[in-house]
């Protein structure tokens, strides 16, 4: 329901939401839990009855900005004449919940990653000012379960989460902290919600985990099996009429086995994009991270990806700066990135973060040289972006129409290897699957003609 459509009676709930793909979910599923007491989403917050910040705690400065953002948020309160709601969802929540209490008084709610399924609940207490007004506790699958089990798609392409939390400690991370021990969802579970997606005309879906390739879950309708691989789940879905894409994000490569490389070769709904992130090409500093693999263990993990799917678009995160990291060991990680060759990267200043154990390490690397070596990284990466893009310039390219382009008479929509696409053509293509002849290429997008709207297999 737009926002113009709500009924006056109804309420109105803003969502903002910060972080990773696992966060847009989880907004998502707030939005549903919310749907059934009357909340209507809303494009901004200042009128909005209830305000919901879902919180990123990976660097320091993505916690800064919550608190700014709760400045603003208690002059909108003061102005609505304190009948505005303000909730703090997500990681940082989970780690400070009781400092942002204390740091921003104008905060109603705090509520970690497991507890969004308790928020109706918790908008109740603090409306009569009665019980608890924080929920940290960790209890993945009583979320699941209690979660409504319809969505409502919004467009094409979903997102569907299929395990939380991590067991791996890195030492430069916060995940484990905040999100608790690895779990599995149920693949029945899984299956129910994607094939309603599906029903209600989605075309790709992105399964989400911290470390969705640890993926490990049970399906006792199905097989009685307890233990489905992400490589099963895969084939598994990839049944279901109407689900003509797969992804899945984000990998590690210590989880990356024989049969989930396989089946990006042999299962046709899987896109021909990975998501494997390295940090660092340095041994010594993926030892010091904790990663579990060396750079000569993840190239060789690349090599037989490739050799499963020879068109693979590979992406990856970079750590620059982490404790101890010398120029040598950048050099390698530089040495790595002309190695595999990158589609798409996303790469950081190390951020110190309270309670991890690299935070306590010495050798903290100084700002200028993160600086530096973050500069040098992003234009090798960049170089490597334009130059994919560019290689599909005079190339038909089957794309998943998501919407209307900004222009006039212009539809966009994603290529299979993750880029946003926009060609000439009607909005009423969308969740279609067209072929496009690729004329234009930048950093971030790709541009063509409509060669023709494909047939689609359902
Ligand atoms: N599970 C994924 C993996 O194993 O690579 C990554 C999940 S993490 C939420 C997303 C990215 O944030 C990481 O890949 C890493 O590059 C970055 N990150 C995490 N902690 C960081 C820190 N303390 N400083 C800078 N970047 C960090
Ligand atoms: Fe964080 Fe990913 Fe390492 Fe887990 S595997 S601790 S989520 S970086």
């Amino acid at each position: 329901m737009s926002s113009a459509d709500t009924p006056k009676t109804a309420k109105s709930v803003f969502i903002k939401t910060y972080g990773c793909q696992m966060n847009v979910y989880d907004s998502e599923r707030m939005r549903d839990v919310l749907r059934p007491l009357g909340y209507a989403p809303v494009d901004s917050p200042e009128t909005a009855d209830l305000v919901v910040l879902n919180t990123c705690h990976i660097r320091e400065k993505a916690t800064e900005k919550v608190y700014s953002e709760l400045g603003q948020l208690k002059r909108m309160k003061e102005e609505s004449g304190g009948k505005m709601t303000i909730a703090v969802a997500g990681c940082v929540a989970q780690a400070e919940g009781e400092e942002i209490m204390r740091r921003q008084p104008a905060v109603d709610l705090v509520l970690g990653p497991q507890a969004y399924h308790k928020l109706p609940e918790m908008i109740a207490r603090a409306s009569r000012a009665v019980g608890d007004r924080l929920e940290t506790e960790f209890d993945t699958l009583e979320k699941f379960d209690a979660l409504p089990k319809t969505r409502e798609a919004d467009g094409p392409t979903a997102f569907l989460s299929v395990q939380e939390g991590c067991d791996k400690f890195c030492t430069f991370c916060v995940v484990p902290y905040t999100r608790g021990a690895e779990l599995s969802r149920p693949v029945d579970d899984i299956t129910l919600e994607a094939r309603a997606l599906a029903a209600q005309g989605v075309r790709e879906i992105s399964l989400l985990g911290q470390n969705v390739n640890a993926f490990h879950g049970a399906s006792p309708a199905l097989t009685n099996e307890s233990d489905w691989t992400l490589g099963q789940l895969v084939r598994h879905l990839a049944k279901i009429g109407g689900i003509e894409r797969i992804r899945y994000t984000t990998s590690h490569p210590r989880d990356m086995d024989n049969d989930l490389i396989a089946a990006h070769g042999d299962t046709p709904q899987m896109q021909p994009f990975l998501h494997l992130p390295v940090q660092s090409g340095s041994d010594r500093i993926l030892k010091a991270m904790n990663r579990g693999h060396t750079a000569d263990e993840y190239r060789e993990i690349i090599r037989k990806v490739r050799e499963s799917q020879p068109d693979i678009a590979m992406a990856s995160d970079f750590i620059v700066g982490f404790p101890g990291e010398s120029d040598e060991d950048f050099e390698a990680t530089m040495q790595l990135v002309r190695d595999v060759n990158y589609a798409i990267a996303y790469s950081f200043k190390y951020s110190p973060r309270p309670g991890t154990p690299a935070a306590e390490m010495f050798g903290q690397v100084p700002e200028e040289v993160k600086d530096a070596r973050l500069q040098a990284l992003q234009k090798l990466l960049r170089e490597q972006q334009i130059a994919f893009n560019e290689s599909k310039i005079g190339h038909t390219v089957a794309v998943l129409v998501t919407g209307r382009g900004r222009l006039e008479g212009q539809a966009h929509g994603r290529s299979p290897w993750m880029q946003a696409v926009h060609f000439n053509g009607p909005a009423e293509l969308t969740g279609e699957i067209v072929d496009v002849k690729i004329t234009g290429a930048s950093l971030n997008s790709l541009s063509g003609e409509l060669v023709r709207a494909r047939e689609v297999a359902l």
